[in-house]
């Protein structure tokens, strides 16, 4: 038995937790789509109602027309049955087609609840594989059967219609134990035996039914592990082998389509004799068959004392129908009451799941200084001894490195593999914290700024950046409003301008495809993408430009050109570049030479050439394998 499948079912959890976890996820909800959940209340608890309303006003004019039959109040009855059944079903109706729109958007913000937090996770913790594990088997469990928020938006407004459901039965079936019959009866052995079996009927269903459906939710929770692996297998097994485009030749040589039929039949959890139909047509078709024989059986005693008072004169046939059919909808009412609470109770263990998710404590991002807008660019960024461990690794990627950017420089950043470089700028962007010693902006540590506002003096052009499947003006611009002028100053920087005219035949509404679209716009090479994250980047405008290997997919025609018009496209921004070429080099003002985690060289290309270091080794020998 795994770890994970002995969590879910030996977690047991008290009331005040079920009820604290629970109103918690309320909050969250309620904060991601205000106005959901009232229009769900709304709904079910007029569900609930409609039908008592309906069954008060003709019990009354049923006691009406077997009594005194005075037409004015047969007629005010009628319209009043017609005039409410209308509002209710009219009212029903729209709020019905509101609510069916806001359920179909209802996947949408729910996965925007774990995007969001997904995106505010510290970066250290967004790589770490435990991490990213808690959200997939938070998704995978909602996947099947909805288990977590899901379950929890259905069930909260369908539990409120249930409580409005038990209390108009209770309200329309009290006076069938108050009303006294006729006086020569009272006392009457076969009253208060009929009496009896009535209410010996409803308690036995009252402690019965939520045993019995405390025992299938746990049958069901022991699932758990089953559905989610069975999720994981349907998906590989029942479509993806089929579909996926790197398993076109193998499924056909090897007939692995007559394999995932097979296992499809077998072991499959969800299949005819997985665990699943198992507990349907096992455990929870017996549960079900007693709990409704159980609930007949109460039906039966009451409709036996209602009859008794009818007969021996309490009320007369108009209250007949209404304590029937109200006492039915008490029945049905509790026994959902009680399956709804045993579901939501073993439902708030996959709550708990996810507030663990979003309770992550984010340690780097609190500061919450503001970063001083300044125009003349003026924003200093001191590396202050910084030394930097990876969490959980022992070796150091940054010893004791000490860097001032000169506002408005070039700096090169230059070194073999694995000698600390991205690192080095992913402590810059603050992705990652130092382990020791600081960094500072205009004086003071970056982790007292907040750190969207850091994050807006950086434009960085990542090895493996991404562009989206959508034209190219909201590629560049990032969103759905695009400067266009600037858009198209920003492509001629990044050397696409030719490109930009020739291809792009809707301009900037030309889309950019991937793979899914391929017929909607143009493809673009590894070089062309490559121009256009940097056109991305100077679209953003920010006063320091990073450029993580901008050159790498690009021909040496077209990186010789990047780099001669490197002061263009740089214009008064602080730059700094990684580049394995170190001829790129030559076009910045300083260049600092990385080696195991350390700065061991700083200075102009001519300068270090004359040292005579470690700088002139790489040098040389690039020199010759390359004609620099
Ligand atoms: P460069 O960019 O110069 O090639 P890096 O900054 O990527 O070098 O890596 C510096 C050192 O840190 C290397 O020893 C590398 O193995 C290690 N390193 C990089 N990323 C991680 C990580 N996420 N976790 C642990 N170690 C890492």
């Amino acid at each position: 038995m795994s770890e994970e499948k002995k969590d879910v079912k030996e977690e047991k959890l008290s009331l005040r937790e079920v009820l604290g976890i629970n109103r918690r996820i309320f909050g969250i909800c309620a904060k991601a789509r205000p106005g959901f959940f009232v229009l769900r209340f709304t709904v079910r608890i007029l569900e609930a109602l409609s039908p008592y309303v309906t069954l008060y006003c003709s019990a009354r004019f049923l006691d009406e027309l077997t009594a005194a039959r005075r037409p004015e109040i047969l007629t005010r009855w009628v319209l009043l049955i017609l005039g409410l059944t209308a509002v209710f079903r009219i009212a029903g109706s729209l709020l019905k087609r509101m609510e069916d729109a806001q359920t179909a958007t209802e996947s949408y913000w729910i996965n925007w609840i774990y995007g969001k937090k997904a995106l505010e996770l510290d970066f250290a913790q967004a790589d770490d594989a435990r991490c990213s594990d808690q959200l997939t088997q938070i998704l995978q469990t909602s996947n099947y059967g909805g288990r977590g928020i899901w379950q929890f938006t259905y069930m909260l407004p369908a539990l409120a219609g249930i409580l409005f459901k038990v209390a108009g039965g209770i309200a329309l079936s009290v006076s069938l134990f108050t009303l006294p019959v006729k006086p020569e009866y009272q006392g009457l052995p076969l009253l208060k035996a009929g009496l009896g079996l009535a209410v010996g009927g409803i308690l036995a269903v009252l402690i019965l039914s939520p045993l019995l459906a405390a025992k299938r939710v746990k049958a069901e929770l022991a699932t758990t592990e089953a559905g989610r692996s069975g999720n994981r297998f349907y998906f590989f097994f029942g479509f993806q082998i089929f579909t996926e485009e790197k398993r076109a030749l193998d499924i056909r040589m090897y007939r692995q389509d007559l394999y995932a039929l097979e296992m499809m039949e077998k072991g499959n959890s969800w299949g005819l004799h997985g665990v699943f139909q198992k507990l349907q047509k096992g455990l929870a078709g017996v549960i079900g068959g007693i709990t409704a024989g159980l609930s007949q059986c109460m039906m039966g005693c009451i409709y036996l004392y209602v009859c008794l008072k009818a007969w021996y004169g309490a009320f007369g046939v108009g209250s007949v129908t209404q304590y029937v059919g109200a006492l039915l909808s008490l029945a049905g009412g509790i026994s959902e009451l009680l399956s709804m609470g045993a579901q939501m109770r073993g439902n708030t263990v996959f709550l708990k799941q996810v507030l663990e998710y979003l309770d992550i404590p984010n340690e780097m991002y609190q500061g919450s200084l503001t970063v001083e807008k300044r125009s003349d660019r003026q924003y200093g960024v001191e590396f202050k001894d910084v030394s930097f461990r990876y969490p959980g690794s022992r070796e150091y990627a940054l010893r004791h490195v000490n860097m001032r950017f000169n506002v408005g420089e070039k700096l090169a950043v230059v070194g073999q593999n694995g000698s600390g470089k991205t690192t080095f700028i992913k402590l810059l962007c603050r992705l990652y914290d130092p382990t020791e010693g600081e960094i500072l902006l205009n004086g003071i540590n970056i982790r007292k700024y907040d750190y969207q506002e850091y994050m807006s003096i950086f434009s960085v052009v990542f090895q493996d950046f991404q562009l989206l499947d959508a034209p190219l003006g909201e590629n560049i611009a990032a969103g759905l409003s695009c400067d266009e002028d600037r858009a198209v100053e920003c492509l001629e920087k990044a050397g696409l301008g030719e490109w930009y005219r020739t291809k792009a035949d809707k301009g900037l509404k030309t889309w950019l495809c991937q793979r899914e679209n391929a017929d909607k716009g143009i493809q673009v090479s590894g070089g062309e993408g490559q121009k256009l994250a940097i056109a991305r980047s100077l679209y953003r405008d920010a006063p320091f430009l990073v450029l993580d290997e901008p050159t790498a997919a690009l021909d040496p025609l077209s990186e010789y050109e990047v780099y001669t018009r490197l002061n263009e496209i740089v214009e008064d921004k602080t730059a700094i570049y990684i580049s394995h070429r170190l001829s790129s080099c030559r076009f910045c003002d300083e260049i600092a030479v990385f080696h195991e985690g350390q700065v061991i060289e700083k200075g102009s290309h001519e300068g270090l050439l004359s040292q005579g270091g470690k700088y002139a080794e790489l040098w040389n020998a690039q020199a010759r394998y390359y004609q620099q």
